[in-house]
């Protein structure tokens, strides 16, 4: 078969059979879509990012000097090496209604579809373009999709809006928290703990960098509030925390990781600003790991208004995991999330998506394009 005819039960197994884990090279599962959409006319563009070896890529459906729409999703999946799956996690499984693999719901079932109805799309005469935008490394913080909206303007005319296909049971999602993580390390110098006078203790050190983190966490809660997310105000929180070899040995070196989930509205990396300020008179480092902003649609946007129809569902207010949803929205592009499958299927062996859930996302995206054509 060829790419053009593949269903979208075989498109979703062609992408499951690429085991392309977070935060490694992408080059086979980015060759076979670049690959695959250039045969049918599509203006594909890979987007490499700083890294090198990993790409995003960008095609489009429709004339590109006029608004659009883009469907996003990212290429990446979580590791699989939980004991639970009952066959390989990167070889597409039936079983029933089910189609079981990694990365099935969390997000190649949304990708699939999407590339799946290129064809009919491209037959369609579109008004304004449908966009495809597919990134790397989203499970590691979004680390490619923000090269993807750098590259943006330079590819099309603005988009009207996106569409990100995250597993929301095809529910339209308005809403949700920015995050920005952090790691903090302290140095010390190791020694008998008899004799502390001749080492330094960076459990020490990090101690009143924690101390600024706890503290932090319990003003957010009488901070700003917003009743669409629960619970309604940002919060901060101390994940991991790590030190010393032995009890009796002074520790030579300390860390741990904060992150800090912000309302719509609040930079994530503000509220991270006491702890790093701690960090700094301690004399302790500082990394930043992550950093997504916040989504929020207004109910009343065209975006919104638009994905109700296509989804014939009314949109839920806010969801509690991230997406790249608030990148595109902060690149000045409207964006809703709504994907197949739910969530609680997500980053667990037997992750499956149904072909229900699969032909569904297909009829949706076939409906964008008729509101696009004549
Ligand atoms: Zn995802």
């Amino acid at each position: 078969m060829t790419f053009q005819t593949l269903t979208p039960e075989a498109m979703l197994a062609r992408l499951v059979g690429f085991d392309s884990v977070v935060g490694r090279p992408n080059a086979p599962i980015i060759d076979f879509l670049r690959e695959g959409l250039s045969v049918q006319g599509l203006s594909v563009h890979v987007l490499p990012g700083p890294e090198g070896d990993r790409a995003n890529l960008f095609a489009s459906i429709g004339p590109e000097d006029r608004p659009g729409y883009v469907l996003s999703g990212h290429l990446d999946v979580v590791p699989a090496s939980e004991p639970d799956w009952r066959g390989d996690p990167f070889t597409l499984r039936e079983d029933g209604e089910r189609l079981i693999g990694r990365g099935a719901c969390d997000m190649k079932g949304f990708v699939a579809a999407a590339v799946a109805m290129v064809p009919e799309l491209a037959r369609m005469k579109l008004r304004a373009p449908i966009h495809l935008a597919l990134s790397y490394d989203e499970e590691a913080g979004c680390r490619g999709v923000p090269h993807l909206l750098a590259a943006l303007p330079g590819l099309c005319a603005p988009p009207a809006g996106a569409i990100i296909g995250e597993p929301s049971n095809l529910t339209p999602v308005l809403a949700h928290k920015g995050k920005a993580a952090i790691r903090l390390s302290a140095k010390g110098v190791a020694g008998h703990s008899s004799r502390p006078d001749l080492g330094r203790n960076a459990v020490h050190h990090l101690v009143p960098v924690l101390a600024a983190a706890v503290e932090q966490a319990q003003a957010l809660q009488s901070g700003p509030q917003d009743g669409r997310f629960a619970p309604s105000w940002s919060s901060l929180q101390i994940g991991t925390l790590a030190g010393g070899q032995a009890i009796n040995i002074i520790p030579d070196s300390a860390q741990a990781e904060i992150e800090a989930r912000a309302i719509a509205g609040v930079d994530p990396s503000d509220l991270l600003t006491p702890v790093i300020d701690a960090a700094k008179a301690a004399g302790v480092d500082v990394e930043l790991l992550s950093r997504y902003p916040a989504l929020a649609l207004a109910p009343d946007h065209p975006l919104a208004a638009l994905i109700t129809r296509l989804s014939a569902r009314e949109p839920l207010g806010a969801v509690s995991y991230g997406t790249e949803a608030g990148l595109f929205q902060a690149a000045g592009i409207p964006a809703v999330i709504c994907g197949p499958g739910d969530i609680s299927r997500a980053h667990k062996p037997e992750e499956y998506l149904t072909r229900t859930e699969l032909h569904a996302t297909c009829a949706l995206i076939r409906r964008l394009g008729e509101t696009l054509s004549d």
